[in-house]
């Protein structure tokens, strides 16, 4: 996929910031420190795009990349915050439902989990939600190059297991290091946008 254009347009706090028009999006999620940014970045080929390793804690927000005049990512602050407080995580749950509950624009959530780890119970949750929701999941599996290539299949089975993984929803393992599996990625990605 060739990225000719990629740009932050709009951090979102509240569900009547979202953008009006028409154009397809993808959402990304998965727990703080996964690997987000450096996806998002190594996917656009912008390396500062998306600040990696973001502070807990801060203000929440929906940020939203304008990408080759035609689509949408949706950066979706990572879950398990501890720093956050149980009003602030109440209201912000609140955006985070309406957005996948409501959002006709959503075409797919890419939801990325550490693959070098059994996916965590937040992790487990977060599909489930996104399943209860029906939306199509894409999952990558994060830091694959700190996995020796021997595991790497076994770990796919473990990924897809843990989360009882559906047979429509793929799971790519991927590594932003050696940029492995990038274009498997954006294939996932522009079938899910229809592009
Ligand atoms: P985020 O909090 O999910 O946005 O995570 P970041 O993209 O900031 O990454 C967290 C840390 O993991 C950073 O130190 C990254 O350099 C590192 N990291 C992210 N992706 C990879 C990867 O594919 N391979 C390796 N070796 N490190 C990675």
């Amino acid at each position: 996929m060739k990225v000719t254009s990629a740009e932050l347009t709009i951090s979102c706090a509240r569900v009547d910031q979202f953008p009006k028009g028409p154009f397809p999006e993808i959402a990304l999620s998965g727990r703080s420190n996964v690997g987000k940014s450096s996806f998002i970045n190594k996917l656009l080929g912008r390396k500062g795009l998306a600040r990696t390793s973001q502070q807990p804690g801060k203000t929440q927000t929906l940020n939203y990349y304008w990408i080759n005049d035609r689509f949408h990512f949706v950066d979706v602050p990572g879950y398990g915050y501890a720093k956050v407080s149980k009003t602030e995580r109440a209201a912000w749950g609140k955006v985070m439902e309406a957005y996948f509950q409501e959002r006709e624009q959503l075409r797919a959530v890419v939801q990325l989990i550490d693959a070098r780890h059994k996916p965590t119970q937040d992790d487990v949750m977060m599909y489930d939600w996104l399943k209860h929701h029906e939306l199509p999941v894409i999952v990558i599996g994060t830091k694959i190059d700190k996995l020796p290539k021997g595991k790497w299949k076994q770990q796919e089975k473990v990924i897809r297991e843990e989360l009882q993984l559906e047979e429509e929803d793929q799971i790519i393992v991927f590594s932003s290091e050696t940029g492995h599996n990038k274009e498997k990625a954006w294939s996932a990605i522009r079938s899910a946008l229809n592009v």
